[in-house]
């Protein structure tokens, strides 16, 4: 067997081994570090490389990681399972989207892949992380959240031959009904499209919201859909699920709130909406009302502000265009 060195994690032999990542280095002196954990079977296999928490401050992603690497037995794996449940540790420790050590162009660690050994503390993590994502996976699965526990969709990179077929196999075994198959066009310097252009099959989950807003049925739930992509990748046994027909988007279209107050929802992710659909009530801290909130397009609703109040130029509703069921 060749071996997988990510960090301190070494591993020769089928078994599981963990170590450390070190993505940076702290004012202190002292590493910035990320865990590592490889499960390796005793047969060839692909090697499925799953992270969450690209934004620190989506856990639900680091739970269904984590109730996945429970299922897994060496002996009775094919491949590799390689996991980073908590890429960006420090947004991870303040809970937060971006580290508070990054002081510079916003810090989205998930546009700066692949990363520059010699550029912002977010561009020297993306490189640290890119390197062995590079070198050793074969599939990709990315966890995040948006604002609400009742969050739940995918994307896939959708960039032409066979990456994108891999792709869709893992997005059909995820099964989430609403999915985007990404164009090469959008999402530039994610983790996706940068793996997806170095030949790497791979999708995003967007499962739960910010913080704890997340639940146990969720992790379940996204821990069963993972595993059924392990069984698709023919790296478990096992019949695959067949989640069937799928609402594919043409794209997806971000609505800013233009004015603010205290907020209440009137839908839930993956509700349907036509332009001019009621989305929430505005109140004034009178408490009187102060308008509706209504969609400027139709299609699903991927992620919706919970309230309990919002301000101008914050995401209002995150909606998926034109869904088709395929
Ligand atoms: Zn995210």
């Amino acid at each position: 067997m060749k071996e997988i060195k990510i960090g301190t994690a070494v591993s020769k032999t089928a078994g599981r081994k963990t170590g450390a990542l070190r993505i940076g280095t702290l004012p202190d002196g002292s590493p910035m570090e990320i865990p590592v954990v490889i499960v390796r079977g005793k047969k060839p296999g692909p090697v499925l490389w799953l992270h969450g928490c690209v934004h620190g401050n989506e856990y639900c992603g680091t739970f269904i990681i984590h109730a996945l690497l429970a299922r897994l037995k060496p002996a009775a794996l094919a491949g590799t399972v390689v996991a980073l449940p908590a890429l960006n540790i420090t947004a991870f420790q303040k809970g937060q989207r971006m580290s508070p050590f990054e002081g510079f162009a916003g810090g989205d660690l998930n546009r700066n892949f692949p990363g520059d050994p010699d550029g912002t503390l977010t561009q020297q993590m993306g490189h640290a992380i890119y390197k062995p994502l590079k070198r050793y996976a074969t599939h990709l699965v990315d966890f995040h959240t948006a604002m609400t526990e009742d969050v739940r969709w995918a994307l896939y990179a959708a960039v032409g031959g066979k990456v994108e077929k891999e792709s869709e196999k893992l997005a059909r075994a995820f099964g989430y009904s609403s999915t985007l198959p990404a164009p090469p066009t959008i999402l530039g310097g994610s983790a996706l499209m940068t793996a997806a252009k170095d030949g790497i099959a791979a999708m995003i989950v967007e499962c739960g919201g910010k913080g704890p807003a997340f639940t146990e049925e969720a992790v379940e739930d996204g821990a069963e859909r993972l595993h059924n992509i392990l069984r698709a990748l023919k790296m478990v046994s096992g019949a695959v699920t067949d989640h069937g027909k799928l609402n594919y988007f043409s794209n997806f279209a971000w609505v800013h709130a233009t004015k603010g107050g205290l907020f209440q929802r009137s839908v839930r992710c993956g509700d349907r909406i036509e332009p001019g659909s009621v989305l929430g009530q505005f109140y004034d801290l009178h408490g009187r009302p102060n308008g509706e909130a209504t969609a400027p397009k139709a299609g699903i609703v991927l992620a919706i502000h919970p309230g309990p109040m919002i301000g101008s130029g914050e995401t209002l509703v995150h909606i998926g265009l034109d869904p088709r069921e395929v």
